[in-house]
C-alpha cells in the first residue's frame, strides 16, 4: 500500500528504540515511538537440524516478544489491515489485548471471526493479505499480524477449558461432506446454534488438507486434532472412511438430513501429460504428501504405509504444495531439485516457504520443465529430460508467458513429484445430475448464501473456487452456515 492509499504521509522514522514490556508502560507509547520498534524476529529451528526431523520449523513468539510486536500497532481508526483479511477480523482489537498481556482474550476475539486462529496464524498468506495493507509497512516492516494471531490462538488452545455456549437443541439434522477447514467451520457454527451435525469424510481422520497436505513442520497435527476434539465436545459426530457418492449417495443424505453442506475440496491432481508418467517412482504431490503426513510413511515400518524416495528427487511446480513436497523429500534424505517452468517472480509459494526451502538446501532450476521421463528395464524412473524455457514479454494482462528455447537438460532422478495444482473431483456432480458445475468441475453457488442448484444443499471452500486458501474456505463455510441456520429456523 502506498502513502497515498493510506491517506496520509508518515514522518521519517528515527533509529530503533528498545522496549522492555517489564519496565515500559506500553499503553502510554506515542505513535512515533511505536514506529521505532523493530519487527520481532521469530525463532526457527536451524536449517541443518530441521532437515533431519519433521518438527515445526517456526517456533512462535515468546510472551514478551508478542507484547513488543503488539506495541508496534498504531491502533488505526480506519484499519486498512482489516480490509485485507478475507473474514474481516478486528485486528486492532485482538492486538490490543496482546499488548495488554491478555492473549486468551485476544484469542476469543479471533474466534468470533475464524474458528482456527492457530491454523491461520501459521499458514495464511498474510504478506499478501492483512499485512500487505498495514500502514506501518508503508515505510518499514508491517506489524506481524499473522504471528500475533498464532500466539493468541495457541494461548487459547493451551488455556481454554470452557466450551463456548451451545444453544438448546433445535431438532434439526445437518450433514457436512468433507472435514477440511470449510466443513469444520460449518460443523462448529451450526453445532453451537443447537443443530445436530454429522461430518462425513473419505479419509480416516478429519482435517482435510490441514492434515494430509500441509506437513507437520509447518502445521503440527496436534493443533488440528485439538480443534477436532473441541468440535466433538460440541456434539459434532464424525463418520470417517466414507466416500459420499460411492458408500452413500448425496440423494440419501438429502433425504435423511434437513440440510447438507459440501466441503469436498479440490483434490484431483493435474498431471504433466508427458511420456513416462506411468513409471514407478512417479508420484502426485497429493499422494506423496498423504503417505508422509497422514499415513506416517516417514515412520515405516512402525506405520504400515511405505514411501519410496530415491537419492535424487525432482519436484515439478513452485507453489505451496511443491514447497511442502520438496521439504518432505529432503527430510526423507533425498537431494531435491525443484523444476519450475517460470522464474522465482512467478512462484505462487509464500515467500517464507521459499526462503525456508532455500535455506534447507533445495536446488531450484528456474525455467526448466520435464518433457520426458525415462525409466530402466524394470520400469523404475531413472532420469528426466527437461526443456529449458524463457519468459516472453508481458501480455495485455501484464502476465509473462513462457516458450521452449529448444535447449535440453537431462537430470538424474529416481523419484518425481508432480505438484501442478488440483482440480475439483467430479464424483459428486457425476452421481447427482442436478448439481450445477462450471468448467473444471467447480460447484456453482449463490453468491450471498452459498446454496447450490439443489435446494437445501450448500457448498464452500475449494470445491467452489478450485484450489485457494484455508481462510477463504473458512470464510465461505461461515457464509453457508449463516444461511443454513436461517433456512433451518424459518
Ligand atoms: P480440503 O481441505 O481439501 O478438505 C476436503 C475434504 O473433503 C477432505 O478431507 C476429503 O477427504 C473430503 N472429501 C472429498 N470428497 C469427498 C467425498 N466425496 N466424500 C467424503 N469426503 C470427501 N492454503 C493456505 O492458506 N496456506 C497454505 O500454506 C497452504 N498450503 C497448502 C499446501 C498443500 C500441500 C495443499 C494441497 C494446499 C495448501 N493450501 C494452503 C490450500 C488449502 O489447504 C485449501 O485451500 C483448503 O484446505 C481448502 O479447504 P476445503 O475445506 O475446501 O477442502
Ligand atoms: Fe491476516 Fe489471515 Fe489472520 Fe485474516 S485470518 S488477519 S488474513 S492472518
Ligand atoms: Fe493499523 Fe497496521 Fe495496526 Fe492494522 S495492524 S491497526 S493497519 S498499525
Amino acid at each position: 500500500m502506498s502513502e497515498a492509499e493510506a491517506g496520509f504521509a508518515l514522518p521519517d522514522i528515527p533509529a530503533v528504540a528498545d522496549v522492555d514490556p517489564a519496565t515500559t508502560d506500553l499503553a502510554s507509547l506515542k505513535a512515533s515511538q511505536r514506529m521505532k520498534i523493530p519487527r520481532q524476529a521469530m525463532a526457527c529451528q536451524e536449517p541443518e537440524a530441521r532437515t533431519r526431523n519433521f518438527r515445526e520449523v517456526a517456533l512462535g513468539f515468546s510472551a514478551e516478544q508478542a507484547r513488543i510486536e503488539a506495541a508496534r500497532c498504531l491502533q488505526c481508526k480506519t484499519p486498512h489491515c482489516v480490509e485485507g483479511c478475507p473474514v474481516g477480523i478486528d485486528i486492532p482489537a485482538f492486538i490490543k489485548q496482546i499488548e495488554a498481556g491478555r492473549p486468551q482474550e485476544a484469542g476469543r476475539i479471533l474466534k468470533a471471526y475464524s474458528p482456527l486462529p492457530s491454523v491461520c496464524g501459521r499458514v495464511c498468506p498474510q504478506e499478501k493479505q492483512c499485512e500487505a495493507r498495514c500502514v506501518v509497512g508503508v515505510r518499514g516492516e508491517p506489524v506481524a499480524i499473522g504471528r500475533l494471531e498464532r500466539f493468541a490462538g495457541d494461548a487459547l488452545l493451551d488455556g481454554e477449558t470452557l466450551l463456548p455456549d451451545v444453544a438448546p437443541p433445535t431438532g434439526k439434522r445437518v450433514a457436512v461432506v468433507g472435514a477440511g477447514p470449510a466443513g469444520l467451520t460449518v460443523a462448529g457454527e451450526l453445532a453451537r446454534k443447537g443443530h445436530k451435525v454429522t461430518v462425513f469424510d473419505a479419509f480416516p481422520k478429519p482435517g482435510g488438507v490441514l492434515l494430509y497436505g500441509i506437513p507437520e513442520f509447518r502445521l503440527p497435527n496436534a493443533i488440528v486434532d485439538a480443534e477436532v476434539r473441541a468440535l466433538q465436545g460440541l456434539g459434532v459426530g464424525f463418520v470417517m472412511n466414507t466416500l459420499v457418492g460411492r458408500a452413500l449417495s448425496l440423494a440419501e443424505l438429502r433425504k435423511d438430513y434437513d440440510a447438507v453442506f459440501l466441503g469436498t475440496g479440490a483434490g484431483l491432481p493435474k498431471m504433466l501429460g508427458i511420456p513416462g508418467e506411468d513409471l514407478k517412482g512417479v508420484y502426485t504431490a497429493n499422494e506423496f504428501l498423504t503417505r508422509v503426513n497422514l499415513m506416517r510413511a516417514d515412520r515405516f515400518p512402525d506405520h504400515g504405509t511405505p514411501v519410496t524416495v530415491g537419492k535424487h528427487v525432482i519436484v515439478v511446480g513452485c507453489g505451496n504444495t511443491a514447497m511442502d513436497a520438496a521439504r518432505c523429500a529432503k527430510r526423507l534424505g533425498a537431494e531435491v531439485t525443484v523444476a519450475y517452468r517460470r522464474s522465482v517472480a512467478e512462484s505462487t509459494a509464500r515467500r517464507e516457504e521459499l526462503e525456508h526451502a532455500m535455506e534447507e538446501g533445495i536446488i531450484f532450476r528456474w525455467l526448466h520443465t520435464p518433457i520426458e521421463l525415462i525409466g530402466d528395464e524394470r520400469g523404475w524412473l531413472r532420469e528426466a529430460s527437461c526443456a529449458v524455457m524463457e519468459l516472453t514479454e508481458p501480455g495485455p494482462d501484464g502476465r509473462r508467458g513462457v516458450r521452449d528455447t529448444g535447449e535440453r537438460l537431462v537430470l538424474p532422478c529416481e523419484t518425481i513429484i508432480i505438484a501442478l495444482g488440483c482440480a475439483v473431483n467430479p464424483l459428486l456432480p457425476r452421481t447427482e445430475s442436478g448439481l450445477r458445475t462450471l468448467r473444471g468441475g467447480v460447484v456453482v453457488v449463490d453468491e450471498a448464501t452459498g446454496e447450490t442448484s439443489l435446494p437445501g444443499v450448500y457448498a464452500g471452500g475449494d470445491v467452489i473456487t478450485g484450489g485457494a486458501t484455508v481462510i477463504l474456505a473458512m470464510g465461505q463455510g461461515h457464509r453457508a452456515a449463516e444461511a443454513m441456520h436461517a433456512r433451518l429456523m424459518a
